[in-house]
């Protein structure tokens, strides 16, 4: 029987085997009052530090094609059930598409990911794609992520010979709360598209949107669900519950079970990329440092149709908690701009109230 003082020791000793953790140990993560948050965050961290050290990964979303989409995923501003004025557009032309993955990259981003809204690919847009992604690899030569709702093999397979290094395609929650959040696909569908992405060589991107309604036992079969696919790549989003959408209405997160999430995301995937995604800034907050220990990436300005802190206050918290930005030359910043001596006043008050209102035009989630 593991003392209560070495359990958390015994937990970062088990994720670093990569041994299987209990249902019963992931709800206490997740739930037990008993734990002491800062004993968490400090072994999730050791797990942490073994694979990636100091080092936060910067990722920048590209919205590429946005609204018009025909599904009705509860939490989506871009769903054909939202009220939320999102600005709707068709897919963006190559040539600026290019020129934005070129500008990423001379910013030092480490991966362009291009989200696009609607239900999944179709030939015409596959070739379409498979175009812009071949041209990024042979013009820019950045690492490529696609969004684009549901894959099948055969268009996975081209995508993956024109240069896409990574699929991602969220499984958002888990098989069974699935249908109080979307009635036009299925868990099973989700699956399949990570499936079949694997199949063709991709990488797969999948995690989930934590704060609509789920129980424990939900977010312990997403993550489980995650460790079985041996997913590499995992963006944890936390619901920014906005007026006009379907799912929203829910007040079930706060800073310290935001931390548990990722903690236990961290345990149970000891060497995948975790992510804090859509809606970190409101519901972290003033825990987003602890958070870096455990996730090891973070998304920068803004997700599909939120705002997100700009780029400067997020190295600045990074780098005031001791991390460190990775490939952070290419940044090219003022070095006063992320130096923890600037003062500055928060100049994005909404953002602090995870309550926003359908007037700042937000909705939640990052991607398909
Ligand atoms: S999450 Fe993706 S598939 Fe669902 S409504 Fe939004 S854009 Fe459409």
């Amino acid at each position: 029987m593991t003392s209560e003082s070495n359990k958390y020791q015994a937990w970062t000793d088990k994720a670093l085997a990569n041994e299987d953790f209990s249902r019963e140990e992931c709800l206490e993560i997740l739930a037990s009052p008993e734990i002491d948050l800062l004993k968490l965050a400090s072994a999730a961290g050791d797990v942490r530090m073994k694979t990636f050290g100091k080092k936060v990964k910067i990722h920048q979303i590209n919205n590429v094609q946005n609204g018009l989409c025909p599904e009705d995923c509860g939490y989506c501003g871009q769903s054909k059930d939202s009220d939320l004025p999102v600005n709707k557009y068709a897919l963006k032309p190559e040539d600026e598409i290019v020129e934005e993955a070129r500008q990423a990259k001379e910013r030092g981003v480490y991966r362009y990911c291009m989200v696009s809204s609607g239900t999944g690919l179709n030939d015409k847009r596959t070739d379409q794609f498979a175009n812009i992604i071949g041209r990024i690899r042979d013009e820019v030569g950045i690492k490529t992520c696609l969004s684009a709702g549901f894959v099948e093999y055969e268009q996975a397979k081209k995508l993956k010979e024109a240069g896409l290094d990574r699929l991602n395609h969220n499984l958002n929650t888990s098989e069974s709360h699935t249908p109080e959040v979307v009635t036009t696909h299925t868990y099973q569908d989700r699956l399949d598209t990570l499936r079949n992405s694997r199949q063709a060589g991709l990488e797969n991107c999948s995690g989930m949107i934590a704060g609509m309604g789920e129980s424990d036992n939900d977010v312990v079969d997403v993550v489980f669900e995650v460790r079985r696919l041996a997913v590499p790549s995992i963006p944890i989003n936390f619901l920014v519950p906005v007026e006009g959408n379907r799912v929203y209405d829910f007040d079930q997160l706060d800073p310290i079970r935001c931390v548990r999430i990722l903690c236990l995301f961290r345990f149970l995937n000891p060497k995948a990329e975790i992510r804090m995604g859509g809606g970190r800034e409101g519901h972290l907050r003033g825990l987003q440092s602890l958070a870096l220990y455990a996730a090891n990436s973070v998304f920068v300005e803004g997700y599909l149709v939120t705002r997100g802190d700009r780029k400067n206050k997020v190295f600045r918290l990074i780098k005031d908690a001791g991390f460190e930005i990775e490939n952070e030359e290419a940044f090219q910043i003022e070095d006063d701009e992320v130096s923890s001596k600037k003062f500055s006043i928060d100049d994005n008050p909404s953002i602090l109230n995870p309550k926003t209102t359908k007037a700042q035009g937000c909705a939640p989630s990052t991607s398909s």
